[in-house]
């Protein structure tokens, strides 16, 4: 009697779990979003009153007449501006240091360990999310391929963050970035990078990365800080095989000298290019290469100038540096080349990284660039470099529901709007409702 007592139990109990389980999944299945403005990344333009239709994690339809059937589920965003998620495309969400550290390499490398390193990463990593990166790139964080474990383990749900293309190791020439190591301890840098010491290594390099989960290839074309540089027949080799397996690479590159060969050698995007000449930027043009310029913004500046006691003077400092930044900015979006958007934050400004790293929109925006060339740069301009422009980056029919929307004017208010953000969506999944 009392086992069939316990069966009678465990039958209710599966006609009450399968009965809510159903109820869940039908009121969930489906969701509208009403956009009062909606930003059309491919285009560049602001659209007013549309209606977003959501099945499980994708765009089912988007339009001005969707019938919205009765007892749906609608999230009203209609006195917003509703957005794809954004793309930065360069992060290193395992690297965070101290300004005032004298040797936060050392402290990274020497004293952290892979399991505190992930854990730290994972929470910054979450950072970007609840600031409307739905995406980011993450362009060298660890030698153990832990980017590689963290998009697993975000991609199982184990741990809430942004969508993550991940590049490995970034791989480099002798030494690393780090100057003036003692040689007997040389193997410090090939823990944390890929060294590559001829063509043939540069070939294995490419396979090691692409068989331990790598999205993309990082190479750095030459060290800054350290004053060593890949030559042009190893990234030719690295470019070869990457594309054989298609996969993008880009490049570190800070002066004319070693963007120059890069482009030469034939990679998809240049990082940083503080220095570019006209003439490097007609070819990255002529050839397609994207810029992404990893600038400051002033605020930023002076949170550094906060933190740091800089002997230097302040304006002055400010000054030079942005007056540098615009030029080459404006110089390479005159020259016709795209530009993407990376933060490439891994200094601690005392805030969330997520929102540090968000001032890089800002950044361009001082520059002279335009707020919605600056939000297509930061959407589908970054998604179709990754050759991921009908899934990621737009709003549109069967693109992922990465969707974000900010309260007030981003083309006559941008710096303060893009920070006003009141809700965030990645994969059908809300994560930010203000
Ligand atoms: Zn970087």
């Amino acid at each position: 009697m009392k086992r069939q007592l316990n069966y009678l139990w465990i039958l209710c109990y599966f006609i009450l779990f399968a009965n809510l389980t159903f109820a869940q999944w039908d009121e969930s299945k489906i969701t509208y979003i009403k956009a009062g403005k909606l930003f059309d990344a491919e285009n560049g333009k602001i659209l007013t009153d549309f209606i977003i239709k959501i099945e499980n994690s994708r765009i089912a339809e988007v339009g001005k007449n969707i019938v919205i059937p009765q007892n749906s589920k609608i999230i009203d965003l209609s006195t917003y501006t509703v957005l794809p998620g954004l793309i930065d495309g360069h992060t290193h969400v395992m690297t965070l240091e101290n300004l005032n550290n004298e040797n936060p390499m050392a402290d990274k490398l020497l004293f952290e360990g892979d399991a505190l390193r992930v854990l730290r990463g994972a929470n910054r990593a979450k950072s970007w999310l609840e600031n409307g990166f739905t995406t980011i790139r993450d362009l060298g964080d660890s030698g153990s391929f832990l980017d590689v474990a963290l998009k697993r383990a975000i991609n199982e749900g184990t741990v809430v963050g942004p969508r993550m293309f991940v590049s490995g190791p970034i791989i480099i020439s002798e030494g690393g970035q780090v100057r003036g190591l003692l040689k007997k301890h040389r193997t410090v840098i090939s823990d944390e990078y890929t060294i590559v010491r001829n063509v043939d290594d540069a070939i294995n390099s490419v396979r090691l990365h692409v068989n331990y989960g790598a999205d993309i290839i990082k190479i750095c074309a030459n060290n800054s800080p350290n004053n060593t540089s890949l030559t042009i027949d190893e990234m030719k080799a690295i470019v070869k095989m990457a594309h054989r397996y298609d996969k993008k690479v880009t490049a570190h590159a800070t002066t004319d000298l070693a963007v120059w060969e890069a482009v030469t050698a034939g990679v998809d995007g240049i990082e940083h290019g503080y220095q570019i000449s006209d003439s490097t930027l007609k070819l990255m043009a002529e050839k397609g290469v994207a810029l992404v310029p990893t600038d400051i913004s002033e605020s930023l500046f002076h949170k550094l100038y906060d933190i740091v006691d800089f002997q230097w003077n302040r304006e002055k400092a400010l000054k030079r540096a942005k007056d540098r930044y615009k030029d080459r900015l404006l110089r390479a979006i005159n020259a016709g080349v795209t530009i993407l958007t990376g933060s490439d934050n891994y200094l601690d400004f005392e805030m969330p990284q997520g929102e540090a790293a968000k001032n890089i929109l800002v950044a361009y925006h001082e520059e002279g660039m335009k707020p919605l060339q600056i939000l297509s740069s930061s959407t589908y301009l970054s998604a179709k470099f990754m050759g991921k422009e009908n899934e990621l980056g737009t709003i549109k029919k069967g693109a992922y529901a990465d969707i974000i929307a900010v309260k007030g004017d981003l083309e006559n208010d941008f710096s303060n709007t893009i920070f006003n953000l009141v809700f965030v969506m990645k994969n059908g999944e809300i994560y930010v409702e203000k």
